[in-house]
């Protein structure tokens, strides 16, 4: 999960981010969910108040609770393991999203020397899934 740009909260990942894509010059950042996800199981079972319970486990996957609110209002008539599959993948969404909010990834999106991905491995049924999304970001884009 990535988490949104937050030099306080999260410099660790930030840094990260920063020196794979500033001085390691990366081509691509791909982010990958998985089936049978801990994560998100958890996320999926955080109560609707948003108590935790834990340190920091909760806090951490509560990055993905837009995605938990879309897959709820989209998919909240499917079995929990179904809507935890769909978590697994929008979850991914919301993480790429938030690496836009990394002003110097959403400059190198913008100039066509970064491409970020989504992906989805099914480790049951041995399927991988990739896919990008379409930012509407073009190298004329004030960052
Ligand atoms: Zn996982």
């Amino acid at each position: 999960m990535v988490p949104p740009y937050d030099q306080k909260k999260y410099s660790g990942v930030g840094a990260a981010i920063e020196y794979a894509v500033l001085h390691l010059k990366v081509e691509n950042i791909v982010i990958i969910g998985h089936s049978c996800c801990g994560g998100i199981k958890g996320l999926m079972s955080i109560p609707d108040d948003g108590t935790t319970a834990s340190d920091f486990i909760e806090n951490w996957v509560k990055i993905g609770l837009p995605a938990k609110a879309k897959v709820k209002a989209e998919c909240g008539n499917l079995n929990v393991t179904e809507q935890c599959t769909y978590l697994e993948k929008e979850a991914v969404n919301i993480s790429l999203g938030n690496l836009l909010t990394y002003p110097f990834v959403r400059e190198a999106v913008a100039k066509k020397t970064l491409s970020l991905k989504g992906g989805h491995y099914d480790f049951v049924k041995g399927s991988f899934e990739l896919w990008s999304l379409d930012f509407g970001l073009s190298p004329s884009v004030s960052v």
